[in-house]
């Protein structure tokens, strides 16, 4: 079986950037299950992986554009500290859930804080960079009629209904 469209997949991987740093890495005997097709993941591992079969071993570099996107430097504000409101004490690396000037829901980083002015970054943390994935595909099966209409992925490693 071959990785295509409407196949549920799960890999193991890796995620280094270009210095080599470890970003990210699939949990020990859990991997990553996501739908092959529906945009679960990002494209340039969406479409590296397509045609592969259980057992292969792939190493992926993703510019960002296939990637996480560029940054957009106006997603990089100081707001003041008051719209954190209860929240005691504010330090760099916390996140919190935001919307976007269009009003698309946003995870914001806190990068500096001086004083009352907050410095926060709407990026995702890996936009504007190259990622190096290196991964193994471990399992394939066909999605259920279910997944194709939800778009992701039910069951073990997937969405849970009620
Ligand atoms: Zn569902």
């Amino acid at each position: 079986m071959q990785i295509a469209s409407n196949m549920v997949v799960t890999i193991d991987y890796t995620l280094t950037d270009d210095r080599g740093n470890v970003l990210d890495k699939s949990a020990p005997g859990g991997g990553l299950t996501y739908l092959h097709g529906a945009e679960n993941i990002i494209p340039g591992l969406e479409s590296a992986l397509a045609g592969r079969a259980v057992g292969e071993e792939l190493e992926v570099t993703v510019a960002p554009e296939e990637g996480y996107g560029m940054r957009d430097e106006s997603l990089q504000q100081v707001v003041a500290r008051e719209l954190f409101g209860v929240v005691e004490s504010l330090e760099p690396g916390m996140q919190f859930h935001a919307a976007s000037p269009e009003g698309q829901p946003l995870i914001v980083t806190v990068i500096a804080v001086e004083g009352d002015d907050i410095t926060v970054d709407g990026n995702h943390p890996l936009a504007g960079m190259e990622l190096n994935f290196a991964v193994k595909v471990t399992d394939i099966r066909n999605a259920t009629e279910e997944e194709i209409t939800h778009g992701h992925v039910h069951g073990a490693g997937g969405h849970q209904h009620e």
